[in-house]
């Protein structure tokens, strides 16, 4: 800089250089650290005008001139990195928002929407890699005797309890817990076969009947159906799973099917 000035050189290069740099600040700090870097660098270039005057008022103009393309082109690059930071903000608010839609408001496990998703994601996976996929569909046995002596509220704190139990003992699996609507809970359980995702279901409903959820003795009934094949749907799958657990109220509830 102190070079070009001192010898009288035209501004068009420096200019046409400091444009790229300026974009390219842009593009690798964002808008707010590419506007400093930019304000920065014109004021330096400002300084050393002030210090070093160019010899003639065309060569000061031209330099004057140059600096405030740069300025303008820096000015357009603000605006569109602003664009794209605010529609990147944008889409990830709206990303977040959706996730907690599709998370069920009492329990906070995923929803009915989100596990039918999700089951066909995992089934997909099966089909792709012939690993084996297990669901279980777990009911509170006579919840409704629970509100009914309990009231609602209490009823509330036992899904909420509920749920905290399936998820703490399924965590370590990789498997999935949802909520499937009222008292109904669903696990998917991706690369378990079904010998294990009975022994599973066996283990979450001793959990569950262990000891006292909000102050009551709770039991519940598990069913339980794995992925057969290529052919297998989500509606076969849970259709089965619906009624092991039909099975499992039948042979006196508190089991697994
Ligand atoms: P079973 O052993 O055959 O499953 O009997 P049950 O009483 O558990 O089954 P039933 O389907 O008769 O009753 C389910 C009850 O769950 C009825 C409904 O009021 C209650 N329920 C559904 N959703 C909620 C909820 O979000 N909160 C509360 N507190 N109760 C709910
Ligand atoms: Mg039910
Ligand atoms: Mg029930």
């Amino acid at each position: 800089m102190y070079r070009l000035l001192q010898h009288d050189l035209p501004p068009y290069e420096p200019a046409l250089w400091m444009t790229c740099v300026c974009i390219v600040a842009f593009v690798l700090m964002g808008s707010r650290w590419g506007s400093v870097f930019t304000g920065v660098a014109l004021l330096i270039v400002l300084i050393f005008l002030l210090l070093i005057p160019p010899s003639t008022p065309q060569l000061t103009a031209a330099w004057l001139a140059g600096m405030t393309v740069v300025g303008v082109i820096s000015g357009v690059c603000y605006r569109v990195t602003r664009f794209i930071e605010s529609n990147l903000v944008m889409h990830e608010e709206d990303h977040a928002k959706l996730n907690k839609a599709r998370l069920d408001s009492l329990t906070e496990l995923p929803g009915r929407a989100a596990i039918e998703e999700e089951l066909n994601r995992k089934l997909e996976y099966a089909r792709k890699t012939g690993t084996p996929l297990s669901l279980l569909v777990g009911d509170i046995d006579h919840f409704k005797t629970v509100n009914d002596h309990h009231g609602h509220n209490t009823g509330d704190d036992v899904l909420r309890a509920v749920a905290k139990r399936l998820r703490r003992n399924v965590g370590g699996t990789g498997g999935v817990v949802g909520r499937w609507g009222g008292e109904e809970f669903v696990v998917l359980l991706p690369g378990l076969a079904k010998p294990d995702a009975l022994v599973l279901a066996d283990r979450l409903r001793r959990e569950i009947g262990g000891s006292e959820l909000a102050g009551l003795s709770i039991t519940t009934s598990f069913g339980v159906a794995s992925y057969r094949g290529p052919h297998d749907t989500a509606n076969q799958l849970f259709g089965r799973a619906d009624q092991a657990l039909y099975e499992a109220k039948r042979a006196g509830r508190n089991s697994v099917r």
